[in-house]
């Protein structure tokens, strides 16, 4: 038996750089909070638990002591955070991931100018919550084509964004369905000036580049073991690629969670995970398969 981790997968550059800082916040402070678990990714947040870095929710901020040190994890927070820890004397660290900001900062643009903001994405979602706090709460949270065309206002100037990890596909039907029913309302009403339309695709190229190396990878190995933590919204659209191409593809979040029944008559086993998966967890997962069937182990 082969077991190959998938040279793509782990930590994308946004996440790398969200730990580095919150490593770097806690050299000089014992104590350091974050709004939200730090990644979706049970075992590094334990990892950084260990370190002192706590996880507490955004109405806890007027319960810490001023000075104290909050962290905002890549996702990114609304601007309602930002004032409240001004108003109650805490430091913030600020990781959200640039690309985040650089998406915040469109929208903005696009709700000054009077659009109405249409996000493709998950209303609990943290980057969404986010995305939304700068339209004021105002914009429309979509999952999918039918729930567009059944809460958007036609006669306004419209803008579609995507949060950063969802399906590039799934987000090109969004953007078509919404651009076919306003040329539709355009020839029935024989407007002369269509309303203004305009599809921003804002998923992040360390999702979608991924997924061809996925396909490529999954259909090499006779089982995937898909490490990752069950909050990652990007670990389930990953996963759900991985398993399209082999459906041998499991799901293990921890290496307790992986069934000695999946490698019957297997020879080849490929380790992959999500941009919140840590490096060390896919080794683990390695060197207990090369234990388990007394493999000699070779580079990790
Ligand atoms: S997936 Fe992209 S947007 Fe999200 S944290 Fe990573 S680099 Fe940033």
């Amino acid at each position: 038996m082969k077991v190959t981790i998938d040279k793509n997968a782990g930590f994308c550059w946004g996440v790398v750089r969200t730990i580095d800082i919150a490593e770097g916040s806690l050299v000089d402070k014992s104590k350091v909070y974050c709004l939200g678990d730090v990644i979706h990714n049970t075992l590094e947040v334990e990892r950084l638990n260990r370190l002192g870095l706590s996880t507490i929710t955004v109405d806890e901020i007027p319960n810490l002591e001023k000075g104290s040190r909050v962290l905002i994890r890549a996702h990114g927070e609304p601007p309602s955070t930002y004032k409240l820890a001004a108003q109650y004397g805490v430091e913030l660290v600020d990781a959200t991931c640039p690309i985040v900001i650089k998406v915040q900062e469109r929208v903005r643009k696009f709700v000054d100018k009077g659009f109405q903001v249409v996000i493709f994405g998950k209303k609990n979602h943290a980057e969404v919550v986010g995305i939304n706090g700068v339209t004021g709460n105002t914009s429309i949270v979509v999952l999918n084509k039918e729930e567009a065309l059944g809460s958007v206002d036609f006669t306004k100037p419209t803008v579609l964004f995507s949060q950063t990890t969802m399906d590039k596909q799934e987000f090109k039907e969004v953007a078509e369905a919404l651009r076919q029913k306003l040329e539709t309302l355009v020839i029935g009403s024989m407007e002369e000036e269509a309303v203004q339309y305009h599809a921003k695709d804002t998923i992040c190229g360390q999702v979608s580049g991924r997924e061809k190396k996925l396909q490529q990878f999954a259909s090499e190995n006779d089982i995937i073991i898909f490490t990752a933590g069950k909050k990652s919204s990007n670990g389930k659209v990953l996963f759900h690629i991985s398993h399209d191409v082999n459906p041998r593809t499991y799901f293990a979040e921890t290496k307790e969670d992986i069934d000695w029944n999946w490698f019957e008559g297997v020879e080849t086993v490929g380790i992959t995970g999500a941009t919140s998966t840590p490096h060390w967890v896919m080794k683990d997962v390695k060197r207990l398969i090369e234990e388990k069937f007394g493999i000699e182990q070779y580079s990790l």
